[in-house]
């Protein structure tokens, strides 16, 4: 690294004003020893911080950004929305042109409302999950993340996981009482939870893929017997998309495992790097929602026309680029290619997840890494050492083992080979040490 005085500086001020200096948690480099640099500007497969130094970047603002930074057709629709207006708090044309893309992409989507975040509209399913089935429990899955609301920061992953505080402070015994939790891919136990607690449970929500602990795979079986179980008991399964939708392919995990949720919950991609979030289903589940219905949710900015515009863009870009989702996963194979090639080279032992164009390298001796038990036998201090190494060859990634990679449209063959070659040199420090 040229210098990172600017960064240094402004995170020394920003220390002082905002908590931990940061404005989400895992951004903040803790667990891997460093200060964070601060962007100023992205193109394409690229950031630059406040000192100039340049990046190559696999975090994509943890996952909208698909395209890559700054995608001419979505940097375009903001500027040419925002001169109409930044916000009316009332009803506009490109709500319904969002809802209507999201509806004719995932096909157990027939109604959608818009909300501002991830974790927004997770919390509003599950209200509308308890008052459709009138149960209060629901049933969560260790080292899943589904935001910050009360009831889901039990055993949650993300910056939870990375920090230390998977089930947070602050959070009312009675409200986590109400969330059970089960083992990812364990169908035992999560059938024995289920069928033990059927009559209380309004929703089961999981990430079809996890993402949040590293990247790991569900089995068919697994989602299969959740669907089943789900329908047999008057269960509402809820699939957090908020990574994958939009990812793994248009109809998101739904179509990439052929299953449908009952009530799916979206972020991150639909909003193209603004801040956007929704929640579908069926519309008997979705009138329930007021003023339709008798579940109260609103937001003052939700729908907002720049918010909406960047996500119509982007879902547009993603529908018209002929093989957009295999050009993306087969950047992703050829990188997950690379780094097993180099590991094996080194011989360290790492076990490589992929799933579409999310990668997790995990530093365990596990031959394969299929529940958050696995996870968390990851040696973290390794993960550490090798992501400062990464960085100092320009290659920018989450700063926790327990995220993923994202590659994007904007990572072209050469973005990856450079990957690699970065990743080649890290593992040779990595035994050196
Ligand atoms: C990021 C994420 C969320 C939370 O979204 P925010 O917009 O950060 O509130 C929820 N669920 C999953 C699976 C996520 O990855």
């Amino acid at each position: 690294m040229k210098s990172n005085q600017k960064s240094k500086a402004l995170f020394f001020k920003a220390c002082d004003i905002i908590p931990g200096g940061v404005n989400s948690p895992v951004r903040a480099f803790r667990s891997v020893g460093m200060d964070p640099p601060f962007i100023q500007r992205a193109v394409g497969a690229r950031i630059w911080d406040v000192d100039t130094n340049e990046y190559l970047d696999f975090v994509g603002s943890w996952g909208p950004m698909i395209l890559g930074h700054a995608h001419p057709a979505v940097v375009n629709a903001v500027l040419e929305t925002a001169k109409l207006g930044l916000s009316f708090g009332a009803p506009n044309e490109r709500e319904v042109e969002l809802a209507q893309l999201i509806i004719e992409s995932v096909p157990s989507v027939k109604m959608v409302r818009m909300v501002n975040s991830g974790t927004e509209a997770v919390m509003s399913a599950l209200r509308v999950a308890r008052a459709a089935t009138k149960r209060e429990k629901i049933l969560k899955f260790e080292g899943c993340y589904h935001g910050h609301a009360d009831g889901l920061l039990v055993k949650a992953g993300s910056g939870a996981l990375t920090g230390g505080v998977p089930d947070s402070a602050g959070v009312p015994g009675d409200y986590a009482r109400l969330t059970l939790t089960a083992s990812y891919n364990d169908c035992e136990g999560t059938a024995a939870m289920i069928e033990a607690n059927k009559d209380d449970l309004a929703a089961v929500i999981i990430e079809p893929v996890a993402a949040n602990m590293g990247v790991v795979a569900p089995t068919m079986e697994f989602l299969n017997l959740l669907r089943t179980l789900c329908t047999q008991y008057g269960i509402i399964l809820i699939f957090d998309e908020v990574i994958t939708g939009f990812r793994l392919g248009l109809s998101g995990a739904q179509g990439y495992y052929n299953i449908q949720a009952d009530l799916t919950v979206f972020g991150k991609v639909i909003g193209g790097g603004m801040p956007v979030g929704a929640y579908g289903g069926s519309k008997e589940l979705m009138e329930l929602v007021a003023p339709k219905g008798p579940v109260y949710q609103a937001g003052t900015l939700s729908g907002n026309p720049v918010a909406m515009a960047a996500g119509i863009a982007t879902l547009k870009q993603l529908r018209t680029t002929l093989n957009i989702y295999e050009k993306i996963e087969a950047k992703a194979s050829a990188l997950e290619d690379g780094i097993k090639q180099a590991v094996a080279e080194a011989g360290i032992p790492v076990c490589v997840n992929r799933v579409g164009s999310l990668l997790t390298t995990f530093f365990t001796d596990r031959p394969t890494v299929t529940s958050f038990a696995d996870v968390m036998t990851c040696d973290r201090e390794r993960y550490a050492t090798y992501f400062r190494a990464m960085l100092d060859r320009a290659v920018y990634m989450a700063p926790s083992q327990f995220e993923a990679m994202f590659v994007s449209a904007a990572h072209g063959e050469s973005e990856i080979n450079r990957a690699i070659e970065a990743v080649k040199a890290s593992l040779l420090d990595l035994k050196g040490n």
